[in-house]
């Protein structure tokens, strides 16, 4: 029994300079990633500038991740930037430079969550990378962001869509004219808002198929941005022409 104290006693003691060892590597590596030396004894670095280092190591993922981001589509994609106040001190992540201020330091992307000052955000590639749990709409979302943030060639909502039309609507007759329910073709956007991929379209909650193809329709009306762009629509009006 008494033994066993022991044992646990030192097991305790272990754990403690284990976790220790691990705080101290921590913060060495840190201290590589900034470029800064840490003392033998009691080096520890200093608040802000162990967030700093921490921002850094993060945009470095973030770059490292979009330079070999498995992303064959390589569309680019610039960044929805906007005037943000920051708790606390933060740092550039373009520049690397404080942010000073009180309110309004920077601004940050609204879609990757990217930190930089305002005259910085001028000069950023548009390498923008949303991220799913920013993109809260799929309906009403920019083209180029939902592929980018699902890692895509087409939207998903195209895809399940004209898969199940496919699947089950083929031999319908005016399929793609004749309008479902307005309201059902409602449940459909709103169940790909709140499941996204997992939205459950099949035929035993939407019997009809003109409520797919509804949703469909309604989701490229829906774009923020038309398919054919307003830079290029003057482009395909002069084409028409000239047939
Ligand atoms: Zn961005
Ligand atoms: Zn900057």
């Amino acid at each position: 029994m008494f033994s066993e104290e022991l044992w646990l006693e030192n097991e305790k003691k272990c754990a403690v300079v284990r976790k220790s060892k691990q705080g101290r590597k921590r913060q060495e590596l840190l201290a590589v990633a900034f470029g800064v030396k840490v003392g033998v004894k009691g080096g520890f670095l200093w608040p802000p500038l162990k967030l700093f280092a921490c921002s850094q190591i993060s945009s470095l993922v973030r770059r490292a991740a979009l330079t070999h981001n498995d992303n064959h589509f390589n569309y680019e994609k610039t960044h929805n930037f906007k005037v943000h106040t920051f708790r606390g001190p933060h740092w550039c992540e373009y520049c690397a430079n404080f942010m000073w201020g009180l309110i309004a330091q920077g601004v940050r992307c609204s879609d990757c969550g990217l930190n930089v000052h305002k005259q910085c955000s001028k000069h950023v590639p548009n390498d923008c990378q949303p991220d799913l749990k920013r993109i809260k709409k799929v309906y009403c979302c920019d083209l180029t962001t939902l592929v980018k943030a699902h890692n895509t060639q087409r939207p998903m909502v195209v895809d399940i869509c004209i898969r199940e039309i496919e699947a089950r609507g083929l031999k319908s007759e005016g399929l793609y004219r004749v309008s479902g329910f307005t309201e059902h073709i409602e449940d459909v956007k709103m169940a790909f808002d709140r499941d996204g991929e997992k939205a459950d379209i099949s035929a035993n909650v939407y019997p009809d198929i003109n409520i797919i193809t509804g949703a469909l329709k309604l989701y490229f009306r829906d774009l923020p941005i038309p398919v054919i762009t307003y830079d290029t629509y003057s482009k395909f009006i002069d084409a028409a022409r000239l047939l």
